[in-house]
């Protein structure tokens, strides 16, 4: 095998595989490592299904990427010919004064996206499925839906080779050295060398970037899968759901595929090191007790058996916004990451933008706000 490349991407999950595919489809001779063998359930990117919305509360400067990703995930589909994205819709559901739905609308209204206003009782006509209290208020957007995460990243994984793109799995990187030049990436039986490097190693890039001292936090989120033959449930009779209420977030899936209704809680977690994370779901009780007590209240009928649960890792800014940029020193060497629990649904447009920003030294992105050297980054 080579040692030297023209782009070694570090982390081959969600982001950094699209990367590789976007890297490799233009022709770059592009190495991809990863420690495990993606897609896989010790990072960020397992569980069957990710939501993607286009309105956002997370702020409006998301939409646009939203969008963009959406054409993309359509094209991926067309080029691998597989399903990857369900178009379920989407229903948000909070009290009539919760700043997330505020947000939401108004990100919806500057983008001029498709939201239909629903109060409780007509949330409770059209999907029999929810029970939601009357001082309630909900969002549709009918475009938005559910992607088959693995298989997106299986995806990229299978196009990547056809592209000739590299990919090493089961190997770590150990560290990476950089120079004015390039940079020496070391596992733990070889060295290779690139003239430029992509970091997406998720939960552990804060470990990989240690110099840097980024403010990043990694916390344990949990899942569950939820038995219910009530046909109110089943993917189409059902959208996906997104509920903020007072103190509590959670967003769930209809069954899609037989497995049962997904719902997994958005608010609660626990600080972890990526590398002593606990794979297993019931390690607490609130892991399966909160996420009951949600379905007995707003989906009483899918409330029924755990069927599954799984632990996953999330990794946030201190602002809940990305890190898309250089590296402060080494123009050459490119860092996304800190997706902060939202950025599955763009990994297919960050996979472009970064091989612009490889290739191109610039993006038609506007990345300003995921800069590395914003103030809530370097204050922290
Ligand atoms: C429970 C849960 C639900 C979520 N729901 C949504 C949702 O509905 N919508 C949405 O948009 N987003 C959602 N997210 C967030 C989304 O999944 C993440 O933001 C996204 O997967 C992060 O991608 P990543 O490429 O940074 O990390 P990953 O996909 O984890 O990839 C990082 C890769 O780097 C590799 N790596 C790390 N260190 C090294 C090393 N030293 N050497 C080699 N390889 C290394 C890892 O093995 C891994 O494969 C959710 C996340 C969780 C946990």
């Amino acid at each position: 095998m080579k040692n030297h490349y023209s782009v070694i991407v570090v982390g081959a999950g969600s982001v950094g595989m699209a990367a590789g595919y976007y890297l490799a489809k233009k022709g770059i001779d592009t190495l991809l490592i990863d420690a495990f063998d993606p897609p896989h359930g010790r990072g960020s990117h397992h569980g069957e299904t990710r939501l993607i919305r286009h309105a956002t509360a997370e702020g409006s400067h998301y939409v646009e990427l939203a969008l963009k990703a959406q054409k993309l995930w359509q094209e991926l589909e067309r080029e691998i010919n597989k399903t990857l994205f369900i178009p379920t819709g989407t229903l948000m559901v909070g009290e009539c004064d919760a700043p997330f739905i505020d947000k939401t609308v108004k990100s919806a209204k500057e983008h001029s996206l498709a939201l239909e206003t629903l109060h409780a009782a007509e949330i409770r006509k059209r999907w029999p499925g929810f029970s939601i209290p009357d001082h309630f208020v909900g969002y549709f957007e009918p475009s938005s839906g559910a992607l088959l995460n693995e298989e997106c990243i299986m995806a990229y994984r299978e196009l990547g080779l056809i592209y000739n793109t590299t990919l090493q799995t089961n190997t770590k990187v150990e560290s990476i050295d950089f120079s004015a030049s390039g940079a020496m990436v070391k596992t733990a039986d070889t060295i290779f060398y690139a003239d430029q490097v992509v970091i997406c190693a998720g939960a552990w890039t804060g470990k990989i970037l240690s110099s840097l001292g980024l403010p990043l936090k990694t916390v344990r989120k949990t899942l569950g899968w939820f038995e219910t033959n009530d046909p109110n449930y089943q993917h189409p009779l059902l959208p996906c759901f997104y509920f903020g209420l007072k103190n509590e977030r959670y967003y769930g899936f209809p069954n899609i595929s037989g497995s049962g209704v997904k719902v997994g809680r958005n608010d609660s977690e626990r600080n972890i090191d990526p590398d002593f994370m606990r794979q297993d779901f019931n390690q607490y009780p609130s892991d399966e007790g909160d996420l009951r007590s949600f379905l007995e209240r707003f989906l009483p009928g899918a409330a029924g058996k755990l069927t599954q649960g799984k632990s996953c890792m999330i990794t946030k800014t201190p602002d809940m916004n990305f890190i898309l940029d250089q590296h402060p020193e080494y123009p050459h060497v490119k860092i996304a990451a800190g997706f902060s629990g939202h950025g599955f649904k763009y990994s297919s447009v960050l996979g472009e933008l970064l091989s612009q920003l490889v290739i191109d030294g610039r993006t038609e992105y506007d990345i300003s706000k995921f800069s590395i050297t914003r103030d809530s980054l370097v204050r922290n």
